[in-house]
């Protein structure tokens, strides 16, 4: 890369002592320290070279490694403002949140709060579900709305407030679907996003004290359209899906169906014991419809193919009757 350049990657900076200036080392220290976020590149120094950088000509090798990544992804550029937080992870491990986004992007009600909303993300849902495996998460001010890839996210140099806390919180939560339980997205569409979308519900609440308010779980709002015939069934392959459908079909109602069973069906401890175990078993595998289904009965002790196929396979309302059948 020119020297000029930073670089942010998935996976863990392997030679920094090759391509950041004494400062940039002393400052990713004492982030690596700090819960607050801590400026590795203010904004006033953006472009300050012999600050920044360790030479001041020709090019640097930035070299990054990442374990058990299906994907990777970087990002490159000499207009970076650039911050960080230690993550702090329940075994006791730490992992590193950090942005990158341009001056265009700064300022606390913009993305001066991206880390904060990453690491609040990160160790949620490691608290909740499965630890982040990734020695850091860095998120990127992209010109596109939001994407992800292990261990890096783009989200919209535009987004402000609760829509930033929002595709961070989305797309920091991939994470878990489809990277650390592989899932085939192409295909099973609401495996991937829907899951994702359910684990986004739980963390919107418990973000800073409820500082941001999620209506996803008000389905009454939606039962017409989500027993509409025309409507395809959530189980339809995402090419398959009309696209003004897919918001529906992919995001919301597997999630709505996944906090359904939580909330109301198996209840909070009987959920989130097989939903880990999912997780933890299917961790770096890539399991299909089948396998979720499958391991989610063996746990909870109990068939619930009345739900899947109500929910998941179609548009019928709940079959009550052949689950009055089952429990007698
Ligand atoms: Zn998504």
């Amino acid at each position: 890369m020119p020297y000029d350049h930073i670089v942010v990657a998935s996976g863990e900076l392997q030679n920094p002592r090759q391509v950041l200036s004494k400062t940039l080392l002393d400052r990713m220290e004492e982030a690596a320290k700090s819960d607050e976020r801590v400026y590795l590149i203010k904004p006033e120094e953006v472009g300050d070279n012999a600050l920044l950088r360790p030479k001041q000509e020709g090019t640097l090798t930035w070299h990054f490694k990442m374990e058990n990544s299906r994907d990777i992804a970087f990002a490159s550029s000499k207009a970076f403002i650039w911050d960080a937080a230690r993550i702090n992870l329940p075994s006791g491990k730490k992992a590193m949140l950090q942005s990158v986004y341009p001056k265009e992007s700064d300022g606390y009600e913009a993305w001066g709060r991206s880390t904060e909303y990453g690491k609040a993300s990160v160790e949620h849902y490691s608290e909740m579900w499965y630890e982040y495996p990734y020695p850091v998460a860095v998120n990127v001010a992209a010109n596109v709305g939001g994407m992800e890839y292990p261990g890096l996210s783009f989200c919209s140099y535009r987004s402000k407030g609760e829509s930033l806390w929002g595709v961070t919180d989305h797309e920091f939560g991939h994470n878990w679907f489809p990277m650390i339980v592989g899932t085939d997205e192409r295909r099973h569409a609401w495996m991937d996003e829907g899951f994702n979308t359910f684990i986004n519900y739980y963390s919107y609440l418990a973000f800073n004290d409820g500082e941001y308010t999620n209506n996803l779980i008000q389905t009454r709002r939606y039962a017409n359209w989500l027993t509409n015939e025309n409507r395809e069934p959530t189980a339809t392959h995402p090419d398959r899906t009309q696209s003004n459908n897919l918001g529906m079909v992919a995001y919301m109602k597997p999630a709505m169906g996944l906090m359904m069973l939580r909330e109301y069906v198996i209840g909070h401890e009987r959920f989130d014991n097989a939903f880990r175990s999912y997780i933890k078993t299917w961790a770096y595998k890539h399991p299909q419809p089948a396998d979720f289904f499958n391991h989610f009965e063996h746990v909870v002790g109990e068939n619930l193919d009345y739900f899947w196929k109500g929910w998941f396979y179609s548009n019928d309302n709940i079959d009550l009757a052949s689950m009055g059948c089952i429990l007698t």
